[in-house]
């Protein structure tokens, strides 16, 4: 039975159970004591005191995840065994999903129906699908001369880093944790300091499954203590990276200033939705479109932000789009009927704010929102929002927003449309919609961008690769392709 909002409440009360950094098996403070307030977005009241590591403690956890990886305690396993572990630790997932979901919907604000039914799926699946595989994949022998045997084996890479964001706290971390652990890496996470709890409880419950102590450590604290730390450290083999341009770009500097690491970036994007005139009917092209934007209060990389759409269908679809948006309304996120909840914090809040006043006074139209939405006091609250009138080049259709904002672009003709979509540096994703299998297909050759939705948006699974083309980033998460990320290659020659 789902649980009601009042369960929700009384649950909440008692939820966060682990604060600490967890290295080598142990939940520990920081090595300097100090702390960091957790604020949740739903009411702005601080709701608990998470361990704010620094260099010391990665350092700590670094050398616990080298001590584990040399050993072999979980590398040198059989895949079987790795196997095993970590569908457990899917079951265990999927047995504490809602205790999970009410974790992330108050630390981050988003809908705890959400969390349950996205990012808890997704991390039990994700878990699932690289636990399953591990033990199916075969090295391979080069085609050489009949007195030599070339064998090409894949090792996994050693320690890896890695620094998510906030966006979808355990969700993100699961795309990383998954493969890396399967591959036989040690790990040290960094999860972002506005939303830690998840990556927390989600440690002791990797422990519980029989995840060797030092393979998992999370290690909470700021981007630039904590993450810039594990970035500069000399004994990571491999940074894996989800978040914003400006740190993904630090950390290729970090990396050429300390050990030359591999590094992987999953960055932002700008995400086009283009409508053709022969798209489907208005009010399904509305559904989509108004769920590329507004899910997860607009917070997502893949946010299909700019919509732009065929003249002949402008009028119809801006209605349908905005008529959409204002049926949205902004609500408490531990209600499980909310479909949209609170933004991660009031500093974000304002910057997204910002963003709106400057296309206001830059000629833009505000058709529907720009405003914050009361919903309860002291929380941060935001009114999904539709904008009209900006040009392609302007910097409300060029920048990331990262909220509930909709630019509306029209054009005329497919070669202009196709220009405004690739007109950004960014290529995460993109949809297109068209009831014209020519169109469908030749368009989502030509977009830049690694995913093209046809006549649907965020539709995922872990089996299919996600990342980015141009400032995106690049690598790829999810489906097996992911492996390759986590191992490297040896070839053993043999001469006969
Ligand atoms: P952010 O870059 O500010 O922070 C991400 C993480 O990096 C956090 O854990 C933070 O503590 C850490 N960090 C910050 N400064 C650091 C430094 N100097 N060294 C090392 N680590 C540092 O991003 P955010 O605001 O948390 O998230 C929003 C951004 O993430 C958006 O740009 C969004 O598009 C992007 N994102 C991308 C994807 C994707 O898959 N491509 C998914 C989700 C979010």
């Amino acid at each position: 039975m789902t649980p009601t909002l009042q369960d929700n409440l009384d649950a909440a009360s008692t939820a966060i159970t682990r604060v600490d950094a967890f290295i080598g098996g142990q939940f520990m403070p920081a090595g300097s004591g100090a702390r960091l307030p957790s604020i949740s977005p739903r009411d702005g009241k601080v709701i608990a005191e998470i361990a704010a590591c620094d260099d010391v403690d990665i350092d700590r956890a670094v050398t616990a995840a080298r001590a584990s990886f040399s050993d072999g305690r979980w590398a040198r396993q059989h895949p079987r065994h790795r196997r095993a572990v970590l569908q457990r630790l899917a079951r265990l997932v999927e047995q504490h999903s809602h205790e999970l979901a009410l974790l992330e919907s108050l630390d981050m604000g988003k809908p705890v129906s959400d969390a349950v039914s996205v990012d808890m799926r997704v991390v039990m699946q994700s878990f699932d699908f690289f636990a399953e595989a591990i033990d199916k994949r075969y090295d391979e022998v080069g085609p050489s001369d009949p007195t030599v045997v070339s064998m090409i084996t894949r090792e996994p890479v050693g320690v890896v880093g890695a620094i998510v964001p906030w966006n979808f706290p355990l969700m993100l971390a699961a795309w990383k944790l998954a493969p890396a652990l399967a591959m036989g890496n040690s790990v040290v996470l960094k999860p972002a300091e506005l939303s830690s709890l998840t990556a927390l409880r989600f440690a002791e419950l990797a422990a519980e499954a029989g995840l060797p102590d030092g393979v998992l450590n999370v290690v909470p604290g700021l981007g630039e203590t904590a993450g810039s730390a594990l970035a500069r450290h000399n004994d990571v083999d491999l940074l894996c990276f989800t978040g914003s341009g400006p740190v993904g770009r630090q950390l290729l500097r970090d990396s050429a200033d300390s050990n030359l690491k591999q590094v992987a970036l999953e960055l932002g994007g700008k995400s086009p939705q283009l409508v053709m005139a022969d798209a489907p009917d208005t009010d399904t092209v509305a559904a989509g479109v108004a769920g590329g934007i507004f899910f997860n209060q607009g917070q997502i990389c893949s946010a299909g932000s700019r919509l732009i759409v065929h003249r002949s269908r402008y009028e119809e679809l801006l209605d349908a789009v905005v008529a959409r948006a204002q049926k949205m309304v902004a609500a408490d996120p531990l209600d499980p009927s909310t479909e949209l909840g609170a933004m991660v914090e009031e500093r974000h809040l304002q910057r997204v704010l910002n963003h709106i006043d400057a296309a206001r006074e830059a000629g833009a139209d505000i058709v529907t929102g720009g405003d914050r939405a009361e919903v309860i006091s002291g929380g941060s609250y935001m009114q999904p929002t539709v904008i009209t009138g900006a040009t392609p080049e302007s910097v409300v259709a060029q920048t990331e927003i990262f909220g509930p904002v909709l630019v509306v672009l029209p054009f005329d003709s497919t070669e202009e449309a196709v220009a405004i979509a690739n007109g950004t540096p960014y290529g995460l994703a993109s949809s297109v919609w068209t009831t014209n299998l020519t169109t469908a297909h030749s368009l989502s050759r030509t977009i830049r961008a690694g995913t093209v939705f046809i006549n649907c948006y965020d539709a995922a699974d872990v089996s299919v690769p996600f990342g980015g083309y141009g400032q995106s980033g690049f690598g790829r998460d999810k489906s097996l392709h992911a492996l390759d990320k986590y191992s490297q290659l040896k070839t053993t020659w043999i001469q006969l």
